[in-house]
């Protein structure tokens, strides 16, 4: 006896081999029919990192009848959410147990325990730890996947930066020369002088709380915009966006003497790019005492925000310590890249493209 389709009901069930399992599938629309423990058994042996997957009886929320019926006892099937927090919809049997699953969802019920893994980071709370940790630090804290491989363009980033800073130590006045040579000047670039300092200012900080600063959300950040960009890659957009930041800088105050400093531009590039990209990781925000989990968008659109008014004070002061201009550039040039490369980035981020799927649920 043939078995009809509980989608399509035109098309004919073949038997087909899904990971390692044999189960009907519709030449049709291509959906498959698991009968009552295939899909765990398929599901442990595909490559999830998990070899022993217990979802048929883990299902997330009941969501009514579906308008399938059983291709075996041909009773209404039942809608479920395949996980709470990954709302991928599935149909059950609520008599033989049996399990249709549409071809469009097939792959991310594949993957399911790959994200479940990552929801359990992702979805952690704030604690007691964490609130110690931002309120001794001023730093936020950050939920976010773990890198597939090590990034070691940040840490290179991060070495030579702490290195070069080091170096100021060294006695004989050294540092006054390094300024003199390596920090970038609006006047002296637009005179044509020095043009090396529009890349080498990126890699100098001007005092210990500033590089602290950069070098801290260049390692929580850089790590996960490293993975998904390669490091080549990673390096030459870190770059362009230092450079967009000394542009606008320069730009905003062509005439200025002010030796300027820092990776601030280039880290506040990473920041356009990371919250276009990363939508499911969070940030925590110390409100006075109270720690909060935010978005990457709210958290920078705060930072923003904190940029103006700090640009705004500044200039009712005559106060040129901080390159505000270059941060606002820095931070603008990483959104065009992050939009230009997004979809890029995400065809090539099979996991992050499902992380910033609508069906997975954050919270925050
Ligand atoms: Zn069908
Ligand atoms: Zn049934």
């Amino acid at each position: 006896m043939s078995l009809t389709c509980p989608n399509c009901r035109v098309g004919v069930m073949r038997k087909h081999d899904f990971h390692n399992q044999t189960v009907d599938y519709c030449e049709q629309c291509e959906g498959v029919w698991f009968d009552s423990g295939e899909l765990d058994q398929a599901l442990s042996i595909a490559d999830n990192n998990d070899d022993n997957v217990t979802i048929e009886h883990h299902l997330g929320d009941q969501l009514g009848p579906s308008l399938h019926s059983c291709t075996r006892c041909k009773q209404s099937l039942i809608r479920y959410n395949l996980m709470n927090e990954f709302t991928v919809q599935i149909d059950t049997c609520p008599s033989c147990a049996g399990v249709w699953i549409d071809k469009a969802e097939l792959d991310r019920v594949v993957l399911s325990p790959i994200i479940k893994d990552a929801l359990e980071v992702l979805n952690k709370k704030v604690s007691v730890k964490s609130w110690f940790f931002q309120i001794l630090s001023q730093m936020p804290v950050e939920y976010n996947v773990k890198p597939k491989r090590l990034p070691y363009a940040t840490y290179a980033l991060l070495v030579i930066n702490i290195v070069l800073f080091m170096a100021y130590f060294i006695p004989s006045g050294l540092m006054h020369n390094v300024l003199d040579t390596f920090a970038l000047r609006s006047d002296l670039i637009l005179a044509g002088k020095q043009p090396w300092t529009l890349i080498s200012h990126m890699f100098l900080h001007g005092g210990f709380m500033h590089l602290i600063g950069n070098i801290y959300f260049l390692y929580i950040i850089g790590d996960n915009l490293e993975d998904a960009l390669g490091s080549w890659r990673f390096i030459g957009l870190y770059l362009l966006c230092g450079l967009a930041a000394a542009g606008l800088q320069i730009v905003s105050d062509p005439n200025s003497t002010i030796a300027m400093v820092g990776a601030s531009g280039a880290i506040a590039g990473l920041f356009g790019m990371y919250l276009l990209w990363f939508r499911h990781a969070s940030l925590s925000l110390m409100i006075i005492v109270y720690q909060k989990k935010v978005s990457p968008m709210v958290f920078f659109i705060i930072w923003l925000a904190l940029n103006f008014i700090g640009m705004f004070v500044a200039v009712q002061n005559g106060d040129e310590g901080v390159a505000y201009w270059a941060h606002i550039g820095g931070f603008l040039a990483g959104l065009i890249f992050g939009f230009a490369l997004r979809n890029n980035v995400m065809a090539n981020n099979p996991l992050l493209r499902m992380l910033n799927s609508k069906e997975v649920k954050i919270q925050r």
